[in-house]
């Protein structure tokens, strides 16, 4: 199976003989076995096999398979949101004293995550700005750094980041990049290709693509070698002590970090998808490439409208060539971005909830990247909890109207945005 249209439909689950063409869901807690001798290896990672779903559960297994498959990475876990996710795949590699690099534009509740959570848990995080040289990346590395972090295209200010840029000063410095994937979707970007280790998402976007089910994934590309940096991972390269003194980099090998990511972090913090759920979200996969491609032809086409509306102060969709990131989202995103784009109106801040209030096909929410059309005022909502300047240093400006483009006729989102339009006085 190459072509990822068809890995989106039929990836991964592959029924044998008189077995269900649409994967199940094992609605099961556990997992039944013949001896107890037979679940005793289970529990001690030296057999292979489902005994308790906070661990493992063949539906999440199959749609994490899947996931991996599309980023091309070796292995995937789902979690029950997109904040587990990147809690997970930054804790997987980082303890207390360690410190992580940042690009400063990426999603208000990751910014919070690492800037406010996990400091309390002594993991410190320097926040840069995503346009950053090489050598200004370099200069927030220290010795204790584990890893830098960013957005493939960042929610909601749709900075492009430069994956090769930063996976290039990573790797010189022993440390993986982890790149949250959400808005670009594998069908878009594959940061993989380009250098980057760990991939995240939140399906709770595009992939379930409804708005219908919370979720997250991390998957692993197999690529970074923790053996050869030792010293810097020693939860991957020392003996856990809870599983009898296993070094989790000498048996699982490529396997390694999502592994470790399952028996250790999911079986000690439980924050696992739920089977039933799972299955939405493979739901959502199977019409991934069909509706990623609409998302973006919906918001190319309102972005060029808004460009030449006079009530419009500015625009940004990378996909407009006026776009400051159009070239870098050519390279890394030929195909399209997303159907997120963002911008402001020439009018004060109660005429900008005015438009917003006027609008009748597209609804005030907090989601983003699902079917239906969305629009939000993150100043007042998703990012309230920051200071003007924290704000700013997420590119995220005050009168900055966050639009998600759903897959409805492009002609009726923008005559919705025509008439709402009226209501306001420039
Ligand atoms: C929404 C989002 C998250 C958080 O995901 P949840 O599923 O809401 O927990 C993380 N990263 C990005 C880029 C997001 O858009």
């Amino acid at each position: 199976m190459t072509n990822i249209d068809t890995k989106c439909v039929q990836g991964v689950y592959n029924p044998a003989n008189g077995e269900p063409r649409v994967m199940p869901i094992v609605q099961s807690t556990t997992f039944k076995y013949g001896s107890s001798d037979e679940m005793g290896k289970l529990f001690d990672l030296e057999a292979e096999g489902y005994f308790y779903t906070r661990l493992q559960n063949p539906t999440n297994d199959l749609v994490a398979g899947k996931i991996a498959e599309l980023e091309g990475g070796v292995a995937g876990m789902l979690t029950s949101s997109g904040q587990a996710a990147n809690f997970f795949a930054v804790f997987n590699i980082c303890e207390c004293g360690d410190h992580i690099v940042s690009s400063s534009a990426i999603y208000g509740g990751t910014f919070n995550l690492f800037g406010v959570t996990m400091k309390k848990m002594g993991i410190e995080c320097t926040f840069i700005d995503p346009d950053s040289s090489e050598e200004e990346i370099q200069a927030a590395i220290k010795p204790n750094t584990k890893a830098i972090f960013g957005e493939t295209i960042s929610n909601p200010s749709l900075v492009v980041l430069d994956i090769e840029k930063y996976a290039k000063v990573a790797h010189k410095n022993g440390i993986p990049l982890i790149i949250d994937n959400t808005f670009a979707t594998p069908i878009n970007c594959r940061p993989i290709e380009f250098g980057a280790d760990i991939v995240t998402h939140s399906t709770t976007k595009y992939m379930d693509g409804h708005a219908s089910t919370v979720g997250g994934c991390i998957v692993d590309s197999g690529n970074f070698d923790w053996m050869t940096h030792k010293d810097k991972f020693p939860g991957l390269t020392t003996p856990d002590e809870s599983y009898h003194g296993l070094v989790y980099a000498e048996k699982f090998g490529k396997l390694a970090y999502i592994t470790k990511a399952t028996v250790q972090l999911m079986r000690d913090l439980g924050s696992i998808q739920s089977p039933q759920h799972a299955f939405y979200i493979n739901l959502g996969l199977e019409s991934l490439h069909l509706r990623m491609k609409k998302h973006c032809e919906n918001a190319l086409a309102v972005a060029k409208y808004l460009e030449s509306n006079d009530k419009v102060a500015w625009v940004n969709c990378s996909m407009l060539e006026s776009n400051k990131y159009y070239e870098l989202s050519k390279k890394y995103m030929p195909n399209g971005t997303c159907g997120v784009i963002s911008f402001g109106l020439k009018c004060s801040r109660e005429d900008t909830k005015k438009f917003m209030d006027s609008l009748k096909l597209c609804a005030i929410v907090t989601h983003v990247a699902d079917a239906r059309t969305c629009v939000l005022h993150p100043a007042s909502h998703t990012h309230r909890q920051l200071s003007d300047e924290q704000l700013i240093e997420a590119g995220v400006s005050p009168d900055l109207i966050r639009f998600s483009c759903g897959i409805e006729d492009a002609k009726d989102i923008i005559a919705d945005i025509e008439q709402a339009l009226k209501n306001v006085t420039v």
